[in-house]
């Protein structure tokens, strides 16, 4: 191209211009994904942002192969967009699981092509031999711990940990000194691709061996932590390609991703170091909880009608939603209860815990959904004082969350994670469909509670019948 506005928009000033507009675009969107009535739109601000980035991308790489950028565009598209729109919100840990591994992919196949294009890095300045090498290290563990990540949510793969035993620790130092010595190597020099690839295959058994051994329960704050180093192996393929629009893109998602990560690991009361060594929350029963039964006899069920007249004659109530309401799509349902209640002049409110559901924001978006005004959504440190004067706190498909074995069993897995102080309350009726235990294994202690009665049954239905109870009363 030569003419005057192929050589304008050919610019590198231009060039400039457009990534500065799309990095303006990303915080923007950014800022608003921090609150439920702007998330959405600060997703299309973001996007809008990538894709100027992404043209900015292609008019400076104007040598590049126009029919493979195209036909990977088409393909790209053909798969992420079905499943984007499809995907249940349940099943959304696997989904960014999945994605992020696809990042980590692209980013170590793109370290291995920059070696091969450099001819192992004949004259390439050392520091970007460096960041290269970092990013095909930190993309291939990504990619391959992002794999297993969403095997083990999808259940492909057993929850529970696949540990070497005592040996485990060894193998992932052995693995990860031998694909640091295979970097150095390269960096010093050597210019051999079975040394890059052997480098790789460390680096990829390394994502298998740390991701194998976590559980279930801790998984999503693992996809946190593998999409942080997403982020920090694209900023530095960004270093190596001289790309800005990369190295913003890559610390952002970096540095979103690590505090995502700790938020998640305190609102769990886990430290990040110990989700890595592996051993809590195989999805199942955990080793050494309590056996379910072992109260039994003293649990006290109710019927929605009961459960109509309580709520009805209520001051004050406090809905408390967990994963079963997600998975039951109860959300709209629990919308028109409480609308109801309030109707009758009863004061609504909702308790979120941070990890109630299986990703944080979870309930948020959940009844964003279904138009449940914002302010009536506390946290949980402005929920917790409230309990003592609430006559009934509805729990409608959250277990973990409420278990007051958090703060009064030392023994238990969960104890010392922050929990929703439900049993404050006059009351609790918790819907749920039987006595299984949540997702952390473990029974709750707050269903042997002679406060707590319990309304079995799927949530969506469940609720649905105490409205049309309340609308009789
Ligand atoms: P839990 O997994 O503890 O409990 C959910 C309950 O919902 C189950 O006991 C189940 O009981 C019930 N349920 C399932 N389906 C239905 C249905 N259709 N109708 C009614 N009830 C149903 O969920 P919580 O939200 O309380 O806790 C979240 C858990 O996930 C915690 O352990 C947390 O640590 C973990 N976690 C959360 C993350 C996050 O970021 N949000 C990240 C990582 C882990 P039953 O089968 O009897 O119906």
């Amino acid at each position: 191209m030569s003419t005057p506005l192929a050589t304008f928009i050919q610019d590198p000033n231009f060039l400039d211009v457009l990534y500065i507009i799309a990095f303006a675009l990303f915080i923007q969107g950014l800022r608003g994904l921090s609150g439920p009535t702007t998330a959405v739109q600060g997703n299309r601000i973001a996007a809008v942002g990538m894709a100027i980035a992404v043209l900015a991308t292609l008019l400076n790489r104007g040598e590049g192969n126009w029919g493979l950028i195209a036909l990977g565009i088409v393909l790209g598209g053909a798969v992420g967009v079905p499943a984007a729109r499809q995907v249940k919100m349940t099943a959304m840990p696997q989904m960014v699981a999945l994605f992020n591994g696809v990042g980590g992919g692209a980013v170590f196949l793109i370290a291995w092509s920059e070696f091969r294009r450099s001819g192992g890095y004949t004259h390439t300045a050392t520091y970007i031999t460096i960041f290269s090498l970092f990013a095909a290290i930190i993309g291939s563990v990504s990619f391959w711990g992002s794999n297993i990540a969403f095997g083990k949510l999808q259940e492909i793969i057993p929850g529970r940990p696949i540990t070497l035993g005592s040996a485990q620790q060894f193998v992932n130092l052995l693995l990860f000194a031998l694909a640091v010595a295979a970097g150095v190597d390269i960096a010093a020099g050597d210019h051999s691709e079975a040394i890059f690839i052997g480098m790789l295959v460390c680096a990829a058994l390394l994502g298998n061996a740390v991701v194998l051994p976590i559980g279930g329960a801790d998984m999503p704050v693992v996809i946190s932590l593998l999409n942080a180093f997403t982020g920090l192996s694209a900023a530095a393929t960004g270093i190596a390609l001289d790309n800005p629009a990369l190295i913003v893109a890559g610390m952002i998602v970096g540095a979103s991703g690590s505090i995502l990560t700790n938020l998640m690991a305190v609102a769990m009361n886990r430290s990040i170091p110990a989700i890595v060594a592996g051993g809590f929350g195989g999805g199942g029963a955990v080793a050494g909880a309590e056996g379910a039964g072992e109260h039994a006899g003293t649990v006290r069920s109710t019927s929605a009608a009961d459960a109509a007249i309580q709520l009805a004659y209520a001051n004050r109530v406090v809905v408390v939603p967990g994963y079963g309401m997600a998975v039951a799509q109860a959300q709209h349902a629990v919308r028109e209860l409480t609308k109801e209640l309030e109707a009758r002049g009863v004061e609504v409110s909702y308790a979120i815990h941070p990890v109630a559901g299986r990703m944080p924001g979870h309930m948020n978006v959940l009844l964003a959904e279904a138009d449940v005004p914002y302010d009536q959504l506390k946290e949980m440190e402005e929920a917790n004082p409230e309990f003592q004067r609430t006559d009934v706190s509805l729990v409608i498909g959250a277990n973990d969350v409420t278990n007051p074995a958090a703060k009064n069993t030392p023994s238990s897995p969960i104890y010392g994670m922050p929990i929703l102080e439900v049993s404050d309350s006059r009351s609790v009726i918790v819907i749920k469909r039987s006595m299984n235990p949540g997702f952390a294994g473990i029974e709750n202690e707050l269903y042997f509670d002679p406060k707590t009665a319990m309304l079995f049954g799927d949530a969506k239905s469940a609720v649905s019948e105490i409205t049309t109870e309340l609308a009789a009363l």
